[in-house]
Parts: C-alpha cells; structure tokens; sequence
C-alpha cells in the first residue's frame, strides 16, 4: 500500500502508524524515512541495536517484539517506547536499566487478549494484582496498553478481542490513572487487522508487511 495514503488516512483519525520494519534492509527504512515517517518498531533486540547504527538518530524506536530480560539494558539510554511489557519481574528490570541511565521509559502493558494459547501478554487479573507494584515504579512511564488479536479471518473474533483490550484500557484509565494524561495509548491493529482497530479507538497501528511487502 502507498505510504502517503496510508499516513493521511490515520492522520485524519489522529491514530499514530508505527512502521514495522523486522527483516526489512535499512533501506526500506530511509524510503519512508525520506516520505517523513519517524516512528518504526522491532521485534527483536538485536536487529533494532543494528539498525539504530546505520539511521539517523531522531528515529523513534519502538520494540514491540518479547523483551528478554537480559537484553534491556541495551534499550535503557534510546528506546523510544516498549510496547511488550507482560510481567512485573521484567518491569522491575526495565525501570531499574532506566534508572542507571536516569532516564524514563515509555512502556505499554501488553495484555493477552487472543484466545489462542500465546505465551505472550498479561494475563488481566494478575495485571490487576500488579498493578501497585508497577505505579510504584518510578522510571517506567506507563503511556498505555497494547494487545495482539488471534490471526483469524474470522472478524467478529478480532472485534470482540479489541473490544476486550478497549474495555481494559478503560478500567485500567479510570482506576489508575484519572488525573493524568499520560496514559492515553492502546496499540493494536496490524497489516491485516487495522481497520478493525479502528473501529475500537486505537491510538497507535503497527503496520509491516502492507507498507514494506511480505516477510519470507
Ligand atoms: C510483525 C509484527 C507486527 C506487524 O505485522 P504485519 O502483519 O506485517 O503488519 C505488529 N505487531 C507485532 C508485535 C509484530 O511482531
């Protein structure tokens, strides 16, 4: 899909597109780069770190891929924002990485919305048992929630599922963070899933395969 017609549709709407560039050359990146976008995201710490050497620096690095709790502190003192944190042991890292850096790092809690058995995300009641313990937090800058929807045609399953992940945001908004604004963004919606997203209020779309071609 042409990047300006995509960027001008979710502009309109207010939602943010963030460039999923995984397995893609860093060329790819600096073509839309050159088109004006800022904000592309990684699933893998290695290949971000990799990247990030080769781009201009006002790039916003985003991971939104598992973050394994050895590899945080090389995100610490750059990392624009951490879409994948589904634990409070993680969470503990990542605030203490970032405060030896003495810098906060925007996080989204990442909730298991699909009903398929992913090993990934937080599971809502133990987020909810959680929840003090990261508020306590001081480094982490919690901007938000983010979810993944079952890889299905079947679209009533994702609209229930981002349904889900909204009503969540909402609780989560309304029990913790009332008076303050920085808790604002539910990242959700892919390649194939989007328009569905934003039918339910996302704020941000993760977009890689429709913007940069297929992944083999
Ligand atoms: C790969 C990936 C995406 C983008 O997937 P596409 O289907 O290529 O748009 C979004 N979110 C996460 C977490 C991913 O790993």
């Amino acid at each position: 899909m042409n990047y300006q017609d995509l960027k001008a549709e979710l502009d309109k709407q207010q939602v943010t597109l963030l460039a999923v560039s995984k397995t893609k050359p860093v060329n790819d990146i600096l073509k839309l780069y050159n088109l004006g976008q800022r904000d592309f995201g990684e699933n893998r710490v290695q290949e971000l770190l990799e990247k990030k050497d080769l781009l201009p620096n006002d790039i916003r690095w985003h991971l939104i891929g598992h973050l394994q709790k050895n590899k945080a502190k090389y995100l610490a003192d750059f990392v624009y924002m951490i879409h994948s944190i589904d634990n409070l042991k993680l969470a503990g890292l990542v605030n203490k990485e970032a405060s030896k850096v003495n810098r906060k790092i925007n996080v989204l809690l990442q909730i298991k919305i699909a009903k398929e058995d992913s090993k990934f995300g937080y599971d809502w009641l133990q987020l909810l048992e959680d929840m003090d313990s990261l508020l306590h937090m001081e480094y982490l800058n919690i901007k938000g929630v983010m979810g993944m929807g079952t890889f299905t045609q079947d679209k009533l399953i994702t609209h229930a599922e981002f349904e889900q992940l909204h009503d969540y945001y909402k609780i989560l908004k309304e029990k913790y963070f009332m008076n303050s604004n920085s808790f604002s963004e539910i990242s959700m919606g892919m390649s194939e899933d989007y328009k569905i997203a934003l039918e339910h209020n996302t704020t941000i779309v993760r977009i890689g395969s429709l913007l940069f071609g297929s992944r083999t």
